[in-house]
């Protein structure tokens, strides 16, 4: 019996956004909504695309711009003419255009919100816009009376890392889920790398993160740190940037035209399709953006070659190594050294305890030293547990 390969399909209603956040990257002003005949369209080019099941992903811009009606008549088609490929959503928002209508009908489908903070308002509003921190307030507090679940993703950029103690202590106290996202380069501003944060900051502030969840296990969930230790402990690569995206993930923008992957949505020569064509597997993989897409994994079969990594990590997150080049291929990931920092200091902490077990057990008077480094074991139990 053939594996089923679960696949992803971004749908971004609009770049539009109500926000104007310093180092956005993604959201385009003027851009148009989606309209009901193009999800009538994704429909028909999905009915017969592959048998795996799917998950659909409402990304932005902010994708509540759509409007209550959207929804309303996009998750019964999606999810009934669709139901031989089960399928599942997500959404990613701002929260600042829910309403009692629209958390109605997300409630409905049991649909995971996830949001954006980056950390206390002061510092929230300062990257993000003024203001942004009590519309996204409001809008949680209203999608948690209509039982939806929140998680919030935390950008860290070259200004906020410096007070990461700040921001961690913030999503502890609040009792919030904390997945990070370092700051890209914004190719959208005339400053791209003003709040990017480097990739050296990004390493140190996951093995900080590291250290600081496991003297708080239980008391905070960092979804980043799981992700790490998941590969590391597994072999496998359990998120996008840690396993070969192309061919299992794609978005479709608000004129129905297809991409690799929500990041690129806006930029043309990144087009592989348009839904209303019904394009096949194989013409998606041969127009010149999946010819770039699987160009860039077997550069990494050679350039990540010499690497202990290489099995779960795969280069990182195609996007960022290739759009800042103007689709030239040019290297991996630029977060290359942070994974690499944080891959070693997970895999050298756990070998280190479980020598030092095994010694215990041979009779050995003393555990070898680890140092002054909380202890990875928790970590471990807890992943194995669940
Ligand atoms: S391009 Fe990057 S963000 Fe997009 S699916 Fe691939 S790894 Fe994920
Ligand atoms: S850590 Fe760096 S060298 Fe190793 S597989 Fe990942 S991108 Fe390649």
């Amino acid at each position: 019996m053939r594996q089923k390969r679960p696949f992803h399909v971004m749908i971004i209603p609009t770049l539009g956004c109500p926000s104007k956040c310093a180092y956005c990257w993604s959201s385009e002003v003027g851009s148009p909504i989606m309209s009901i005949d193009t999800v009538k369209d994704i429909v028909s080019w999905l009915k017969d695309f592959r048998d795996d099941p799917v998950t659909f992903t409402f990304h932005g811009g902010e994708p509540l711009l759509a409007g209550a009606d959207f929804y309303r008549q996009a998750l019964p088609m999606l999810s009934g003419d669709l139901a031989h490929i089960e399928p599942n959503f997500a959404l990613q928002t701002n929260l600042w255009k829910l309403t009692p209508e629209l958390a109605d009908v997300l409630a409905q489908y049991n649909i995971p919100i996830g949001s954006s903070l980056d950390g206390p308002q002061e510092l929230n509003d300062l990257q993000r816009s003024e203001g942004y921190y009590d519309r996204t307030m409001n809008g949680y507090k209203l999608a948690l009376e209509h039982g939806l679940q929140v998680q919030f993703i935390c950008t860290f950029t070259s200004h906020s890392v410096q007070f990461k103690e700040d921001i961690f202590k913030f999503f502890m106290d609040n009792h919030l889920t904390l997945k990070l996202h370092p700051a890209l380069p914004s190719l959208r501003s005339d400053e791209p790398e003003r709040w990017a944060l480097p990739p050296e900051k990004y390493g140190e502030l996951l093995v900080y993160l590291l250290d600081r969840y496991l003297e708080n296990m239980g008391k905070i969930e960092v979804r980043n740190i799981n992700d790490y230790a998941r590969c590391v402990f597994t072999g496998r690569g359990t998120v996008c940037t840690f396993v070969d995206c192309m061919e299992n993930t794609f978005a479709v923008g608000p004129d129905g035209s297809i991409y690799p992957c929500y990041r690129f949505v806006g930029m043309p020569e990144y087009v592989m399709g348009n839904v209303r064509d019904h394009p096949s597997q194989k013409d998606l993989a041969e127009s010149a953006a999946g010819v770039r897409m699987r160009a860039f994994k077997e550069f990494v079969d050679k350039e990540c070659k010499g690497c202990k990594h290489i099995r779960y990590c795969r280069g990182g997150c195609p996007y960022n190594a290739i759009a800042p080049t103007n689709g030239v291929i040019m290297g991996v990931d630029p977060h290359c050294p942070a994974y690499k920092r944080i891959f070693d200091e997970i895999a050298d902490r756990f070998n280190q305890e479980m020598m030092g077990s095994l010694g215990l057990e041979m009779g050995a008077s003393a555990r070898p030293a680890v140092g002054n480094k909380p202890a990875i074991m928790p970590l471990v139990r807890k992943l194995a547990s669940n």
